[in-house]
């Protein structure tokens, strides 16, 4: 029986520390929390890591605090066009949405659109309706809107307005979440969920539902999610390529995260991170920015989440 392992980002565009109070700091490390351990429980019991993946996003889709359904981007027309992938690694079945506008838990229809077998990725108005098909929780667009992705939106704006030389923050331009899980028959899988850039162009489609370029699993390789400007993860094929670098260059899970988060997206001077897990071993969560939220869960069963520099402990899983 192979160890199981967990991990999952919620996005390289972390707050500065004194932009929010202690408790909203302190709530989203618990919602990253719960986020693990939704994934772990299936793993304990034997389940799969697509489950666990796709288990461990709802939870960060639902909060508040992370670009990803309810708390998601804004678009520059004022609303929510939202994308997420799944991929399993042991079959490298994979299933994506882009665009969705109502659907509660885009992870769930990407889920759904794997499931399917017919199609690999759905999208607009379509992947809507194939997801009330499938009995998913339908929403008003308004339901992933909060207070904190207005605001951004509006100083996004005035910054453009004003032609501002200082530039805006990550954390008022994107964020993503994303999960990666070993089960225990050795199996990997990956998932992504986003509402994508602050303000960003209506149609836009980032790298989160590209398989290949945010989301990548292959069983014996690595299971990869990542953040950061979407337009240059796909260009640069980010997440296939860490699992390039391990299968036809033979380099270990974190030299080749390193290389690609450090050398590979910094060179175009973008935030980037992602969290990876390789066929054995712990993830690894490498990112450039000022913080990205993070977490996984040890080999001795201890959780561990960080939004910055320094990593709190929340005890056993
Ligand atoms: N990768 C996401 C996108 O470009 C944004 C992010 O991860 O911060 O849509």
């Amino acid at each position: 029986m192979a160890e199981i392992a967990i991990g999952l980002h919620g996005g390289c565009g972390a707050l500065a520390h004194d932009l929010q109070s202690a408790e909203d700091w302190a709530e989203s490390r618990q919602h990253m929390a719960d986020a693990l351990r939704a994934g772990w429980h299936i793993l304990r019991l034997g389940g799969s890591a697509l489950d666990a993946v796709q288990a461990t996003v709802v939870v960060l889709e639902d909060s508040p605090h992370f670009n990803a359904g309810h708390g998601a981007a804004l678009t520059e027309g004022a609303d929510h066009e939202l994308d997420a992938s799944i991929m399993d690694g042991a079959t490298l079945a994979a299933g994506a949405v882009c665009t969705v506008r109502r659907t509660r838990n885009p992870v769930k229809l990407a889920r759904a659109v794997l499931d399917s077998g017919r199609v690999v990725m759905l999208g607009g108005v379509a992947a809507d309706r194939f997801a009330e098909l499938q009995g998913l929780e339908m929403v008003p667009n308004t339901w992933f809107t909060t207070q904190r992705r207005i605001d951004a939106v509006r100083t996004l704006k005035e910054k453009e307005a004003t032609g501002s030389f200082i530039p805006a923050s990550e954390a008022e331009k994107h964020g993503t979440v994303g999960a990666v899980a070993r089960d225990a028959d050795g199996h990997l899988a990956a998932a992504t969920s986003t509402g994508g850039f602050n303000n960003k162009l209506e149609g836009r489609i980032g790298d989160s539902p590209i398989i290949g370029a945010g989301t990548y699993a292959r069983d014996g390789v690595c299971a990869v999610s990542c953040t950061g400007q979407g337009e240059i993860f796909i260009r640069r094929v980010a997440a296939y390529d860490i699992a390039a670098r391990m299968q036809y260059a033979g380099q270990a899970l974190d030299a080749a995260a390193h290389a690609v988060v450090f050398e590979t997206l910094s060179s175009h001077a973008i935030g980037a991170g992602l969290v990876a897990l390789g066929a054995e071993g712990n993830p690894v969560a490498p990112y450039n920015t000022l913080g990205m939220y993070r977490g996984w869960i040890t080999t001795e069963g201890q959780l561990v989440v960080a939004t910055h520099k320094d990593l709190h402990p929340m005890g056993p899983a």
